[in-house]
């Protein structure tokens, strides 16, 4: 069976940036950018040409990439012709190989926020968008507040859409803006706007997180047939952020029957580096890294339960979604008050302390760490301490781990 095409759009640079706190030095992008073309996404959004001194020096610096190089900006304004718009004119001139452009889809924002006709607005899109096709321009329409948009007045949301795509729009992106659609809904909504014309291949998704839908409404929305998927890394993005592509490429790659329909430009072995990939950018953030983050998470494959850590041993399959190395993290097992002996033997041959099954010295280890965190101590994440009191209960404790005491 051939499998069908879906593209990714990395958005971290411009959708990302926009977070409260987040503004990305010239070196920094740099540095995300080459990140990410080492992950293969397909299209790299820079930022917007000609909005702040660092997003013009980065687009003017012409960055070398894999991937195609995206210019971000909005539709031009009413009254002015699309090659005198002077916002258009910046992005533009970037001499990106695509250019995204955002425009309104909801007529209540055409006429409270912008406060121009319904006509108007589609003519500016319509204009825009044979503008950027002119240049010879991948052209991209972001079609903002299309599912609230769609909502309110289905017939004007997919004007909008058709007048761009008839335009020449290579893709078309319906974006859930507020981030208050829910994966039903956005699967019924993308459903709708293919069977009344726009095709599947020409329809990009892109989705917040501000009902911890984003994910799950990316894949509502490939499941009815969109075939471009927008997110960010770590899911970096105002409010709550966007969809995680740190969550979604794993998907993508790993689970069914995305794994068996899909290609993405994602290799293994670079999904294999995904876990450094976020590490990147908290890094760059000096944000700690989310322990419970799926898949790069350092409790991702975390088994404490006593239960589970035996069952783990003796196959991973038990308690294990997918094997960790494949998204380039490791399973632990920490020695804890819930511990079994099977955890516990497997702690101290990691200290090089090897342990005959039946030795009695087991069980007054695991007593005493159960005695010590109940006086409030914790093991689970301090190896060295663990190490220390084992090793004085086998009497391997060399001097040097003796606190002498003296009286002054
Ligand atoms: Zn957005």
């Amino acid at each position: 069976m051939t499998k069908e095409r879906l593209y990714v759009y990395d958005t971290t640079l411009r959708d990302g940036q926009q977070t409260q706190g987040v503004q990305f030095s010239l070196a920094e992008k740099q540095q995300i950018a080459a990140t990410l073309d080492a992950l293969g996404v397909d299209y790299i959004e820079g930022g917007w040409p000609g909005a702040n001194p660092i997003d013009s020096a980065w687009f003017d610096s012409q960055p070398k990439l894999r991937a195609t190089f995206t210019a971000f900006g909005m539709t031009k304004r009413a009254g002015h012709s699309a090659e005198n718009d002077t916002a258009l004119n910046a992005v533009v001139n970037a001499n990106t190989a695509a250019v995204c452009l955002v425009g309104k889809t909801h007529d209540f924002h055409v006429e409270t926020a912008l406060g121009i006709t319904l006509d108007e607005n589609i003519e500016n899109i319509r204009r825009s968008i044979e503008h950027l096709v002119s240049q010879g321009r991948e052209a991209l329409f972001d079609a903002e507040h299309f599912f609230d948009g769609y909502k309110a007045n289905p017939d004007y949301a997919r004007a909008c859409i058709q007048a761009a795509f008839a335009a020449g729009a290579r893709w078309i992106v319906l974006c859930d803006t507020n981030g208050g659609a829910l994966p039903a809904e956005v699967g019924q909504i993308v459903q709708e706007v293919i069977t009344a014309g726009l095709p599947g291949d020409h329809l990009g998704i892109h989705t917040h997180n501000d009902t911890e839908n984003a994910v799950a409404n990316t894949l509502a929305a490939i499941d009815a047939g969109a075939r471009q998927i927008q997110g960010t890394l770590n899911g970096l993005g105002e409010r709550c952020g966007n969809a995680n592509l740190t969550s979604l490429l794993p998907i993508l790659k790993l689970k069914e029957p995305y794994r068996s329909n899909y290609e993405i430009s994602v290799t293994d072995a670079a999904l294999r580096d995904i876990k450094r990939a976020s590490r990147v950018l908290d890094d760059i953030l000096n944000r700690i890294p989310a322990p419970q983050a799926p898949f790069v998470g350092a409790s991702a494959f975390v088994h404490k339960a006593g239960l589970h850590a035996s069952a783990i041993l003796k196959n991973p399959v038990t308690y294990e979604h997918i094997d960790p190395a494949l998204v380039g993290n490791q399973r632990d097992i920490p020695m804890s008050n819930q511990a079994g002996q099977s955890n516990l033997r497997k702690r101290l041959k990691e200290a090089n302390l090897i342990v005959e099954k039946d030795d009695p010295a087991l069980g007054r280890i695991l007593e005493l760490v159960k005695e010590r965190e109940a006086q409030g101590y914790s093991y689970d994440t301090a190896q060295a301490s663990f190490e220390i009191l084992a090793r004085r209960e086998l009497g391997l404790c060399p001097d040097f781990f003796e606190v002498k005491r003296y009286k002054v």
